[in-house]
């Protein structure tokens, strides 16, 4: 993807993406974990479910799409040790409709 002009406008739909997946390492488990002062185990047991592909764990999700860490004012409540793939969004982790999903890459 262009590197283009970029201002994150704080309106959490990148954490409501529909059908959307935020998949977890197990080191980005471990500092999840460590964070929410959970274990380890309690943690997957809790915050977690198995990928579609059922090739790795993910984020949970509720009903309507989004992120069970999304705040109603759009703020992540795991900000400090969020994966990987949100801190990088929508540069180094990006897809095909990352320019329609965020309004605050400029077209
Ligand atoms: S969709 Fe883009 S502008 Fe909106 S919160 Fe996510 S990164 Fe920021
Ligand atoms: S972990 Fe945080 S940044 Fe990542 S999708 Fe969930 S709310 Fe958004």
């Amino acid at each position: 993807m262009e590197q283009r002009e970029f201002k994150c406008r704080m309106c959490g739909a990148c954490c409501r993406i529909k059908d959307g997946i935020v998949r977890v390492s197990d080191a980005e488990i471990a500092r999840i974990a460590a964070f929410l002062g959970m274990g380890e185990a309690e943690f997957i047991a809790r915050e977690t479910e198995v990928a579609p592909d059922r090739k790795s764990l993910i984020l949970k999700s509720r009903p309507d799409g989004s992120c069970a860490y999304l705040t109603d004012d759009n703020l992540c409540r795991i900000n400090p040790v969020k994966p990987d793939k949100c801190r990088t969004f929508p540069f180094e982790w990006t897809n095909p409709d990352s320019a329609e999903v965020c309004p605050g890459l400029a077209r």
